[in-house]
Parts: structure tokens; C-alpha cells; sequence
């Protein structure tokens, strides 16, 4: 079945009691045993809970690849947490270095002081890659397209040369999703998401997912997942569930909506330059046609005058001044001060999160709507 069949029946035929079209929260945190040394599969809910496993199979399913297993957490950032709990003292992580602030701080102040330690490389020069990669090198983590500059790695290539020097990849993909593009089937060893953004797509839940293909992997994430307890809640599951069903259509919308504006800002005189996948001169249109099927509805733009920035934020009156992103509300933010201020202000200017940098995540307005509001704060 296609990604847009599974996602709209998800959970619509686990209740053969009663028929239930919509998948029911089990809100039980313990489970009858039916006799000695029997379980029904559900014990206890940390383990394992009907609903989130029925969301976890829907996940396992849209990645692609056989064998996949998928695992939901409390937030994006559990999610990663546990992906690095595979991890030793000593050992070294490639990271994308222009990725969500989130990431960046879960690395520098949670895993760093425990002797793991990321290494930020530019993942666009696959040369530098290659430098990078010493005998300490235990996973290549990359975030595609990077928040929020929109870099794109290419994947196939990065997980090639990893897995030819027996080193893991793992892909942050919560940006285009598996209905956009699949890590594991292009030979990343582990997808992870951030299950508030687009998955969930309503802005009213926090969640994470992980994805593996490589049986041994998805053992020990279950293990972590169940030993360390970050799962994500039946309401939560269920909300997310529902989410799903309509991710094809909203993105594909999102999406629409997105390329129009994008092409609309960068003919702009107040914006000095836009970083959108989907325009083809952006450095990862090519690479993001070869390894995805679309580009996502994450624009980002330097205005020419940043002085402008309070006024413009101030100024939108259809989009909401907040961060998060992949929701059907469209979204403005300002990384520099918001998504990445854990990130120590000479990194950020060096990569270009600058105080002219706005991020939009686009939903799913009307397009001139969205339009006429940035001509207005922009005028
Ligand atoms: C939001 C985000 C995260 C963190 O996810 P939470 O659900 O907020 O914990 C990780 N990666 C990316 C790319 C994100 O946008």
C-alpha cells in the first residue's frame, strides 16, 4: 500500500470488538495478565501501550525500508537523546553544524561533559566529511535540510562513506518527513523526528520518533526507550495518530504555498536574500531532486535592513510570531534570539544566523493571505 493509504486508516481496524474507525486511547498504564507467565503483548505501558504501538507501527510503515521499526518519544529532543545513549565515553559524533539549537545543546552541555563529543562539520562538503572522519568517529549525525539555513547534505554519499568505515548515520528529518524523503532507504542507519513539527502538524502536541532498519539497532533503542522511559503518552499518540492521516495532503500544500512565496521574497527590494531548497538556485535544489520527492515549506530570509526585524516581527498580523514550525498556522521566527540562542554568537555569525535571518514555516493559508501580510510588514 502507498504512504497516503496507510496514513488515512491508521488504527482504523485495531478494535474488532466494537469496529472503531478511529484507533482508541488505551489510557491503562497496566494490563491484565490473562494466566502465569501469559501476556496479551501489553503488560505495562512503558513497555508498550496499544495506542503508541499503533502509532509506531504507522511510522515503521510510511520510512520505507523493510524491517523498520519505529519507536515514539516524549519530544524530538528524547528521541535524540536516546540515539545517543548508544554512545561511550571517548567516542566522537560528525554533526551538521548549522542544525536545530536544541541539538546543539543536548550535545555541548548534556553529552559533552559525559566524554561524547560532536565535532561540527559543514555535511554539504562531502570532502570535509571525509576529513573529519577519524577512528574515534562513531556516528555521523546530519540534519536535512539544516535548521534554519536549509543546507542539504546528500545523503546516499555521506552514509556510503560511513558505512564503508564501519561508522552509524543517523538523519534529523523532521523537515520533510518520510512522505518527502526516506533516510533509511538511502542508507542512513537511523531516522529521528521531531514529532511536534510536521508529523503531528497541529501545533498541539510534543513528540519524537526514531526509525531503524538494522534489527540489532531497533533493539537497543526499545531497550533505552522502556529502560529510560521517554515514551510518548496514549493522548499524545492518539493526537499524533490523527495527525498523520492528513500529512500527505498538508504538505503538499504547505509546500505549494511555500514555493510561492519564496519565489515572491526573493524579487523583494526589502529582503536581501532567501534560502528556500525549492528555488533552483539554491545550493541543495539539485541534491534534494535526487534523494526526495519535494522540498518542504521551510523558507528562510535575511532582510537588507536589520534594524527593520522588531518592526516586521511586529508588524505580521496572519502569521504568528512563535517558534516550533510544521503546523498548518504559518509561523514566523527569529533564530538568532529564539530557536538558536544556545548557540555561542560567533558560531552563529559564522554560519549566517544572523540578525538579519527570519524563518517562516508556512502552513496552510491561503497564499495571498500570507502574501498580503508580509507586503505589509515588509512595507
Ligand atoms: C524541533 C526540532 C527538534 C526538537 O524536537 P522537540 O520535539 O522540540 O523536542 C529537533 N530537530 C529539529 C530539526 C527540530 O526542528
Amino acid at each position: 500500500m502507498k504512504q497516503a493509504s496507510i496514513l488515512a486508516q491508521a488504527g482504523s481496524r485495531w478494535d474488532d470488538k466494537t469496529g472503531a474507525v478511529s484507533m482508541p486511547v488505551y489510557h491503562s498504564s497496566t494490563f491484565r495478565h490473562p494466566g502465569l507467565g501469559r501476556s496479551t503483548g501489553f503488560d505495562y505501558s512503558r513497555s508498550a501501550n496499544p495506542t503508541r504501538s499503533v502509532l509506531e507501527q504507522t511510522l515503521a510503515k510510511i520510512e520505507g525500508a523493510e524491517n523498520t521499526r519505529a519507536f515514539a518519544f516524549a519530544s524530538g529532543l528524547a528521541a535524540i537523546d536516546a540515539i545517543l545513549r548508544l554512545f561511550r565515553p571517548g567516542d566522537q559524533i560528525l554533526v551538521t553544524e548549522d542544525l536545530y539549537g536544541g541539538t546543539f545543546r543536548l550535545f555541548e552541555t548534556l553529552f559533552r561533559p559525559y566524554g561524547i563529543e560532536a565535532k561540527y562539520v559543514n555535511t554539504t562538503d562531502l570532502a570535509a566529511v571525509e576529513r573529519a572522519l577519524d577512528h574515534r568517529v562513531k556516528l555521523i549525525f546530519l540534519e536535512v535540510p539544516s535548521n534554519p539555513l536549509l543546507n542539504v547534505a546528500d545523503i546516499p554519499a555521506i552514509a556510503a562513506l560511513a558505512k564503508a568505515r564501519g561508522i552509524l548515520t543517523a538523519v534529523d528529518n523532521t523537515f520533510l518527513t518520510p512522505v518527502r524523503q526516506r533516510p533509511l532507504e538511502l542508507g542512513a542507519d537511523l531516522a529521528v523526528y521531531s514529532g511536534t513539527k510536521y508529523l503531528n502538524g497541529h501545533d498541539d502536541v510534543v513528540a519524537g520518533v526514531v526509525a531503524t532498519n538494522r534489527p540489532e539497532l531497533a533493539d537497543k533503542i526499545a531497550f533505552v526507550q522502556n529502560a529510560a522511559g521517554a515514551i510518548l503518552g496514549p493522548q499524545d499518540s492518539w493526537l499524533l495518530l490523527r495527525g498523520l492521516k492528513t500529512l500527505p495532503l498538508r504538505l503538499a500544500k504547505q509546500e505549494a504555498n511555500a514555493l510561492e512565496l519564496a519565489q515572491w521574497l526573493s524579487g523583494h527590494s526589502a529582503v536581501k536574500r532567501v534560502f528556500y531548497p525549492g528555488l533552483p538556485d539554491h545550493p541543495g535544489h539539485e541534491i534534494l531532486r535526487r534523494q526526495a520527492s519535494g522540498f518542504g515549506a521551510m523558507i528562510s530570509f535575511e532582510v537588507a535592513d536589520p534594524d527593520r526585524v522588531p518592526a516586521i516581527l511586529a508588524g505580521v498580523k496572519l502569521f504568528m510570531f512563535a517558534e516550533s514550525l510544521g503546523g498548518v498556522e504559518s509561523l514566523i521566527t527569529f533564530p538568532a534570539v529564539q530557536t538558536h540562542a544556545d548557540m555561542a554568537p560567533a558560531i552563529r555569525e559564522r554560519l549566517g544566523i544572523n540578525h538579519r535571518l527570519l524563518r517562516l514555516s508556512i502552513g496552510i493559508e491561503d497564499v495571498d493571505d500570507l502574501r498580503q501580510d508580509l507586503e505589509q510588514a515588509l512595507a
